[in-house]
């Protein structure tokens, strides 16, 4: 297969998830950018979760998504709680709300389906997907935005993880979750 034959598999599932979401009724009171958001900060851990991570994560302008943050808190799908060491910091959470709008969308069932019938096979393909991505943000100066588990600083002490970077004990629940500051484990 050659790169553009993947580029326009990529393409099209990207299509057809697009209009997907637009159809979905859960989902008609949110803008793309909006439901992008809530979905990073249902799969972020707590060094990630503020306006700057979402930015990154995105890839838009600060503005842009600072709008979009308002109008989720407006709509009552996200809540601020101020840094308990920065003060100047926000961090933002999904409400319960948030979550059941989530929940009740993702993933799409279009993919889902598609996946559980090809058994082995699609489990096959999710890992083949995930080392693809590995290998391209190998060569980029992008963050990975990739899950606590598999940094090279995730570490585990007296049976719970710790994060060798900033020298905190993290939640078990933490290791599932993506962070702006992972870095993939230097291969040998
Ligand atoms: S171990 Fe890595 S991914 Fe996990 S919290 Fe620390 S920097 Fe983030």
């Amino acid at each position: 297969m050659t790169d553009s034959n993947l580029f326009d598999l990529l393409e099209r599932f990207s299509s057809l998830t697009r209009i997907w979401f637009r159809q979905h009724p859960s989902l008609a009171e949110l803008q793309p950018i909006q439901l992008s958001a809530l979905m990073y900060l249902a799969r972020c851990n707590n060094y990630s979760n503020t306006p700057l991570g979402v930015t990154e994560y995105l890839g838009l302008t600060k503005g842009t998504v600072s709008q979009s943050l308002k109008a989720l808190e407006g709509k009552g799908l996200i809540v601020k709680s101020q840094d308990a060491r920065d003060k100047r910091s926000v961090h933002m959470h999904l409400t319960d709300a948030a979550r059941g709008v989530l929940d009740a969308s993702l993933p799409p069932a279009f993919l889902a389906m598609g996946e559980a019938r090809m058994g082995a096979r699609g489990v096959q393909l999710a890992t083949l997907l995930s080392e693809l991505l590995s290998e391209v943000q190998r060569n980029t100066d992008i963050p990975s935005f990739g899950l606590c588990a598999t940094c090279r600083f995730h570490e585990e002490v007296n049976g719970l993880p710790f994060c060798g970077l900033t020298q905190q004990q993290l939640a078990p629940i933490d290791a599932e979750l993506i962070c702006r500051e992972h870095q993939l484990a230097i291969s040998t």
